[in-house]
């Protein structure tokens, strides 16, 4: 079969002829529709320190797809072949506390599809069948390769109750576009986004921001008194993992905030704490997606109304992948998408 594969410890990703993968007794052989490429696959791409220490070499990348049912492992009950699914893509470890309590998304040894092991970038995935999910026949493929990042939206934006409240988001890279849809959905009042990137925040716009900021020419506070915001924003969702992103979030939250970090940020960095302790904010770390609440949730809010399309902005075969991540290095796109059948 045909696989992307980072196949040298350096720039690049190579299209190569693998072994399609063999599945165990509990494992489903997925037959790769579309994949989508994530921040993550850029990651990789370059070949940056995290990935040098993270990713073995060679191996096939990719965790965000949708494919079908090929074969089935046969101890597997609940699926037949031809099923069309996606799958979370951390795999845990079953045995720790959290797995035992059912906290699988707060695993201690979790393994990562396409960064720990074998991905999807691949005419063939091989996936434990307790990781697939089921994709309802209301939702579409293209969007159904984006439910992991998806998930990551939905689970940050989930973290706290947005009804009838004011909520900031730093950052309108997809995630904190998709979140941005989520909150308008759920019931939020001013949804306020803000990016450096005026391409970012014209997608964020349509995909439901009710007011976008490029902090590189106005400031959050300036925005906050035209809104006739007095107090600060209830929620804050900060998905770009830079600093003074999260330096506005603490200086803009009202009293007895929260926040919930998604953003990662590339090395460790300098906040005031005062902050945080005066005004009482409650700040919650966010990984991955919720196993499978998220899952469940994102589902139905998307066969309920959900429209997060718009943020998938390039399509492209999976032979042209170097010009889809061409277009995610140039920031100027959303979600970018590679057909495989
Ligand atoms: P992305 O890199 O596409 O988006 C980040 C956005 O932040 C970009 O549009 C960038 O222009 C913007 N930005 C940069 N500086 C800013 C600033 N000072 N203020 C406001 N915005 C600023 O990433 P994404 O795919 O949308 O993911 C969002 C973040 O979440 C990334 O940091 C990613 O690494 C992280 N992530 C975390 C998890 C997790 O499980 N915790 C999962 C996926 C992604
Ligand atoms: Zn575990």
């Amino acid at each position: 079969m045909k696989a992307l594969v980072k196949a040298c410890a350096e720039r690049g990703l190579w299209l190569q002829d693998a072994e399609p993968p063999e599945i165990g007794p509990n494992d489903l052989l997925i037959k790769i529709r579309k994949t989508a490429i994530c921040g993550t696959d850029l990651h990789i791409y370059d070949w940056d320190p995290w990935a040098s220490q993270t990713i073995p070499v060679p191996m096939t990348i990719g965790h965000e797809y949708v494919g079908t049912v090929e074969q089935i492992g046969t101890e597997v009950r609940g699926y037949k072949v031809g099923d069309r699914v996606s799958g979370e893509g951390h795999i845990n470890c079953g045995f720790c506390r959290n797995c035992k309590a059912g906290r699988r998304h707060l695993c201690r040894n979790c393994q990562g599809v396409g960064v720990n092991r074998t991905g999807c970038f691949a005419e063939y995935l091989s996936l434990p069948a307790r990781n697939a999910f089921l994709i309802p026949d209301q939702i579409s493929d293209e969007i159904a390769s984006i439910l992991d990042p998806l998930g990551n939206a939905t689970h940050t934006a989930l973290s706290f109750d947005l009804v009838g409240e004011d909520v900031l988001i730093t950052g309108a890279g997809p995630i904190g576009s998709m979140a941005a849809a989520i909150a308008r959905f759920v019931g939020a009042r001013h949804v306020v986004v803000t990016d450096v990137n005026d391409y970012r925040l014209e997608l964020a716009a349509k995909m439901g921001a009710t007011r976008t900021v490029n902090v590189t020419r106005d400031d959050v506070r300036d925005v906050m008194n035209e809104l006739g915001m007095k107090e600060g924003f209830d929620v804050g969702l900060e998905m770009s993992g830079h600093g003074d992103a999260l330096r506005t979030q603490l200086e803009c939250a009202v009293h007895g905030g929260r926040i919930a970090l998604l953003g990662i940020p590339p090395t460790e960095l300098a906040i005031d704490w005062n902050l945080i302790i005066f005004k009482g904010i409650v700040i919650k770390g966010i990984y991955g997606r919720e196993m499978f609440e998220t899952w469940y949730k994102m589902s139905n809010m998307l066969t309920s109304g959900l429209d997060v399309s718009p943020i998938i902005t390039h399509r492209f075969d999976y032979t042209d992948y170097e010009t889809g991540f061409d277009r995610l290095h140039s920031g100027n796109s959303g979600k970018v998408i590679l057909n495989w059948s």
